[in-house]
Formats: C-alpha cells, sequence, structure tokens
C-alpha cells in the first residue's frame, strides 16, 4: 500500500449530518471526492438532496436522508434507509451543529436546551446507533465536528452554552475513542477555527478586529479547507489515531 493510497476511500460508505451547507457540504463532497458513497443527513431533504445531486453530477455516489438529529426515534430509520441504499456505514460525521451569541445572564432554559439538544444530545443520538452497528462488524470510524470554542473563550461575542456543547463534544470523543478501540472503531474530532459559513459571520465589522484582525494567519477558513483533513480522519492515512481532536484553526488558539 502506498502513502496515497491509504487515503483513497474508495468502497467506503460514509455519512455528514448537517450535510446541506456550510462545512457539512464540503465535507461531504471531500469524501465523495476521494471516493466513499455519502448519505446527506438534514431536517431539509430537499436542501440535502441539491448537495446530493451536486455530487453525483461530479461523479461521484450521493444519496439524501431527511432526519433531525435531536430526535431519537428518527435515527433508526435513518441509519437503516443508508445501508439499505448505499450498504454498511464505515463513517460517519457528526457535523450537525448550532450556536447563539448571548450573554450567559440572558440565556433562557430553552436557548440553552436548544443549543445541548443538538451540539450534544443530537450527536450522542448518533454515535450510539451507529456505533452499535459498527461494534457489531467489529469496525468503523467516527468523527465529530468541535471546535476550538471546546478551549477557550471566544470574544467579543459571548456563547457560553456553545462552548460549554462543544467541550462535551472534545471528551465524549475521548470517552468514546478508549471504550470502543477494543471493538474496531476509531473516534476523533475537528476543532475548526473561524470558518466562513452562516454560522460565523466572518466578515461582519464587527467581529473582524477580534477573529481575523487578531489572529495569527489573519484570516478565516474556507470550509473547503477542512475537506482534506476528513479525509484524513476517516482514512487509513491515520489509522493509529484514535481520541484525537485536529486543531485547524490557523493558529487562533496559539495567542
Ligand atoms: P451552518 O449553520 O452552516 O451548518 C450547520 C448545519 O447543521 C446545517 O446544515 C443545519 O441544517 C444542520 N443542523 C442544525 N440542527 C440540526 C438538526 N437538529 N438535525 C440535523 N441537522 C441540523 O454552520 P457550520 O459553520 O457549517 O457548522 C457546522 C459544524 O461546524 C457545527 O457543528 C459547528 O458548531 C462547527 N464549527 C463551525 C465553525 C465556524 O466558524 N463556522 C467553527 C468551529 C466549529
Amino acid at each position: 500500500m502506498t502513502v496515497m493510497s491509504k487515503f483513497d476511500l474508495t468502497g467506503k460508505v460514509a455519512v455528514v449530518t448537517g450535510g446541506n451547507g456550510g462545512i457539512g457540504e464540503a465535507l461531504a463532497h471531500a469524501l465523495a471526492e476521494a471516493g466513499a458513497a455519502v448519505a446527506i443527513v438534514a431536517r431539509r431533504v430537499d436542501k440535502a438532496e441539491t448537495v446530493a445531486a451536486a455530487i453525483r453530477e461530479a461523479g461521484g455516489q450521493a444519496m439524501a436522508v431527511g432526519a433531525d438529529v435531536t430526535d431519537v426515534d428518527a435515527i433508526e430509520p435513518m441509519l437503516d434507509s443508508i445501508e439499505s441504499e448505499l450498504g454498511p456505514i464505515d463513517i460517519f460525521v457528526n457535523n450537525a451543529g448550532i450556536c447563539e451569541h448571548k450573554p450567559a445572564l440572558d440565556v433562557t432554559p430553552e436557548g440553552w436546551r436548544q443549543i445541548f439538544d443538538v451540539n450534544v444530545h443530537g450527536l450522542w443520538n448518533c454515535c450510539q446507533a451507529v456505533g452499535r452497528r459498527m461494534a457489531q462488524r467489529g469496525s468503523g470510524n467516527i468523527i465529530n465536528v468541535g471546535s476550538i470554542s471546546a478551549e477557550i473563550v471566544n470574544r467579543p461575542q459571548m456563547q457560553p452554552a456553545y462552548n460549554a456543547s462543544k467541550a462535551a463534544v472534545h471528551q465524549l470523543t475521548k470517552s468514546l475513542a478508549a471504550e470502543w478501540a477494543p471493538s474496531g472503531i476509531r473516534v476523533n474530532a475537528i476543532a475548526p477555527g473561524y470558518v466562513g459559513t452562516e454560522m460565523a459571520e466572518v466578515d461582519n465589522p464587527k467581529f473582524k478586529p477580534y477573529w481575523i484582525d487578531d489572529a495569527p494567519m489573519q484570516r478565516a477558513a474556507t470550509p473547503e479547507e477542512l475537506g482534506p483533513s476528513i479525509v484524513y480522519l476517516a482514512s487509513e492515512a491515520s489509522s493509529f489515531m484514535t481520541g484525537s481532536i485536529l486543531k485547524i484553526d490557523g493558529g487562533y488558539t496559539l495567542w
């Protein structure tokens, strides 16, 4: 096996939650370009289908599935429909996530709950359900989308619920990695810095002095820049990595 062939995902089945836009869309394209058949999971199946169609148009294999990751009853049917069309799931990317900018004293119980419902409970629902199937088969690869917010306090915006939720994602990644290693399942996470998507208004003058001007590389990432890292973690190229949090932040957390 050559070094480059270790990155090849031909014959693998991958799933990306929240794959209908932003980072998830770019990760879905990257996995497909590396050879995987990709299922795009989103609450709006029509939007997921647009991404799946673009992947197919580019010569890849993709399907769209409608599911809300916070709905625990929707997870098994979602996995069933993917496995019946594409085959057993090898790679599962937990990308779906939401954020709220609000000082701690203004956070409502509902706002707090919503962030944890998607970022932690939704991710957990998917990890447990797909992990059960992977454990039965003795192999699998889970990649969680964490954040630098798991370890720093972002500014100028306050986002306490989001920060705490991403810290939970990083620690859950490590917990599952240790527990499931004997079952042949690897679990890793990426921790991106600022990436230009709907979630992070990187061109907003309110944020630019802090997020961009004050950062070592003085720019945000494009979603596409995260693609190669996902292919790395999803492939044999990272065969001895589990429980790792791969930081991709342009040096933002160095200062
Ligand atoms: P985005 O808002 O463009 O995308 C989020 C995706 O999650 C959307 O496709 C949305 O439909 C989906 N989603 C939300 N709730 C869902 C649910 N209940 N069920 C299924 N899908 C759901 O934001 P993004 O920037 O692309 O974020 C993707 C991931 O990257 C998130 O986990 C986010 O926390 C993380 N992240 C983003 C940045 C950034 O700067 N943009 C930095 C670090 C981490």
